[in-house]
């Protein structure tokens, strides 16, 4: 079954010039420019855990590569190549046909080419991985964040949880359901703040988990100002504030970037975001200790309702 699959992903890929030998081999062989390092992620989507059982097969495709280059985005890597293994519960050539839509859409925006990858049958389950170049020594770590940088996110935070959240009363508005499936990986961005911010990471478990992220790396501790968090139309109409607040500080699946910077930085972090297509507010900053404390208008400590951020502690 696996070979008509194969032969069907083949012949829709674009290559790149660096690609000696893609699909076909036992093993792409690639050419990496001279005084790059390489940067490498890996992704799994597992069907009914990382995605609803519903999601349209081209969303699906999206979500997989999504998820990944935004692993690159966090580093400040510029994306170059990246395999897929599929497991399929039958060869269905219409359903990667439609994943492959969505897939090669995303590959195609970013200049990303699929060399090689692994066809199984089983349960529905994708893993990607992305290869992509930094400059030596410009990589966006978790260990760089200092005592005195300011906390910066990406676009707004919470529709992806939010559209779960809503799914089990029903449809969720398109706005949040598309933000769930079709998740922007701020590559451009992440480009950009290489060289420029300090420690960054993407937002896949929520903001207070993966900002404590930040803080184990890098031994500090940071303050969040709720009533900051940015939010979208959609979200505001959807949920009251205090509901709303929540989805935002510990609903997962944004896929925004969380990066700490220097205050100096902020006059040229303005300007970039300008230039580029997404937002960024300052939501707090980095303090001494450990530990992400999230302050409510009134500076009051304030802890989510719902427990398992493991990293959470105010
Ligand atoms: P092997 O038995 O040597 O692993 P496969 O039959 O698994 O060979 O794969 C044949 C070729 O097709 C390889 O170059 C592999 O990288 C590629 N390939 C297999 N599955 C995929 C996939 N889902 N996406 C992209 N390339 C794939
Ligand atoms: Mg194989």
């Amino acid at each position: 079954m696996e070979f008509n699959l194969i032969d069907r992903i083949r012949r829709r890929v674009t290559t790149r010039d660096d690609v000696v030998l893609g699909i076909g081999d036992d093993a792409a062989l690639l050419q990496p420019p001279a005084g790059r390092q390489l940067v490498v992620a890996a992704d799994t989507l597992n069907a009914g855990i990382h995605f609803p059982l519903d999601t349209a097969a081209a969303d699906i495709g999206w979500k997989s590569l999504a998820v990944n280059l935004s692993d690159l985005a966090a580093m400040g890597a510029e994306p170059a190549w990246c395999t897929l293994s599929l497991c399929l519960p039958e060869p269905d050539a219409e359903w990667v046909d439609g994943f492959l839509d969505g897939f090669l859409e995303l590959a195609g925006r970013h200049h990303l080419a699929l060399v090689g990858g692994d066809t199984t049958r089983g349960p529905l389950s994708i893993s990607v991985t992305v290869i992509g170049l930094v400059e030596p020594g410009r990589a966006l770590r978790r260990d760089a964040a200092r005592v005195g940088d300011e906390v910066w996110v990406s676009g707004s935070l919470g529709d992806a949880a939010g559209a779960l959240a809503l799914m089990e009363a029903g449809a969720p508005p398109a706005a949040l359901r598309e933000r769930l499936d079709r998740p922007t990986p701020r590559v451009e961005l992440g480009r950009e703040l290489a060289g420029c911010a300090h420690a960054a990471i993407d937002i896949s478990d929520g903001l207070l988990a993966d900002l404590g992220h930040v803080c184990h790396a890098s031994r500090v501790g940071a303050e969040v100002w709720l009533d900051v968090l940015p939010c979208s139309p959609a979200l505001a109409d959807a949920f009251e504030p205090t509901r709303r607040q929540e989805l935002q500080a510990t609903g997962g699946d944004d896929y925004e970037l969380c990066f700490t910077a220097a205050p100096e930085a902020a006059a040229k972090l303005a300007v970039l975001a300008t230039a580029e297509v997404v937002s960024i507010t300052r939501i707090g900053r980095i303090v001494e200790g450990g530990g992400v404390r999230a302050l409510d208008a009134e500076g009051r400590a304030w802890r989510p309702p719902h427990a398992g951020h493991e990293h959470f502690r105010s």
